[in-house]
């Protein structure tokens, strides 16, 4: 028999994830602060009460997908007393010390706590193509994972019920990062005429062959010597005239010259023949102080 689970949250990603709990035939409760979002899974079979206190004791499973931390606040502190012994697995977006408040304040009502951070698409649940990082106690990942897989390709990061969190927003500064460089090139580009379709065109194969430097930067820092031979020198790696040229063709080189000045801060230090990685100090020293 398959485990029962309440859902909380019917926005776009909430819907998606109690539907693949119905298609996979788990009893499913479903509560949403709106509560006409309910109706299209009540038609489907789930069981949707108007009261949150009814839905988070329906079942000794309650997943929460909602806004942000303040809003599993709002939602939970009226009745988060009378979930003594459920399991709460939170797949709300939230930083790595507000997902660690979630799991003390859970922790001191004896609700079993595990964080969730989902790197997909709401039409992406129940597909191979979908990932969820977990953290928090192994045990509760352990019982709850038969429910977890009907999402997506379940990974466990460790006990810190922050790191979840931590390693998705650490992929999507990557991501971000990438995709704010690709519409800086856009608009250089555009800035003679070139559409930004055509500049995708280029860019695509060209970009993704770079990422094979990934694990190259990535063998120097964890090496810890930037002096190493085969790598590109900072002193080399100068986009100043990456930013001259922008300028001169009238286009912001906002996210070129955040590059630049990281590079800049190192060949200041007296690093400029070392390599181009060396920029991860920079980094690191920084989140050191904070
Ligand atoms: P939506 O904007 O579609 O839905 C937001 C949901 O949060 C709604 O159910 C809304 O309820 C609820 N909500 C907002 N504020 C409150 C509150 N104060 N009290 C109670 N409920 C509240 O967002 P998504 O479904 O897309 O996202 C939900 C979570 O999933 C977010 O944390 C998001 O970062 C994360 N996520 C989303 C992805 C995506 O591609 N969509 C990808 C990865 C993660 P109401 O209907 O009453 O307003």
């Amino acid at each position: 028999e398959s485990t029962g689970v309440t859902v909380l949250g019917l926005g776009a990603m909430g819907s998606a994830l109690a539907a693949a709990l119905l298609d996979a035939g788990h009893a499913t409760t479903v509560w949403n602060r709106a509560p006409a979002r309910a109706t299209a899974l009540s038609a489907r079979g789930a069981a949707a009460p108007s009261g949150i206190a009814d839905a988070v004791t329906a079942h000794p499973l309650v997943v929460a997908c909602l806004l942000d931390h303040a809003s599993m606040h709002e939602t939970l502190d009226p009745v988060l007393g009378r979930m003594r012994g459920s399991t709460l697995v939170n797949l709300t977006t939230t930083t790595p010390n507000e997902a660690r408040e979630l799991a003390a304040w859970a922790d001191r009502h004896g609700v079993r706590y595990l964080d969730g951070a989902i790197m997909a698409t709401p039409p992406m649940i129940g597909t191979s193509d979908a990932s969820i990082l977990y953290s928090g106690p192994r045990e509760v990942f352990d019982d709850v994972r038969p429910v977890l897989d009907r999402w997506a390709t379940s990974t466990y990061d460790g006990a810190d019920p922050g790191l979840a969190s931590l390693f998705d927003l650490a992929m999507l500064s990557g991501m971000y990062t990438m995709f704010a460089g690709f519409l800086h090139g856009a608009a250089m580009a555009g800035s003679a005429g070139m559409t930004a379709t055509e500049f995708a065109a280029r860019a695509t194969p060209f970009l993704s062959a770079m990422t094979a430097g990934f694990a190259h930067d990535a063998a120097v820092v964890d090496g810890g010597d930037y002096t190493v031979a085969g790598q590109q020198s900072l002193d080399f790696s100068d986009l100043s005239h990456i930013v001259r040229a922008s300028e001169e063709q009238g286009v912001d080189p906002a996210p070129v010259a955040a590059v630049q000045a990281l590079i800049s801060a190192q060949i200041a230090q007296g690093h400029g023949a070392e390599a181009f990685a060396r920029i991860y100090e920079s980094l690191r020293a920084r989140a050191e102080v904070t």
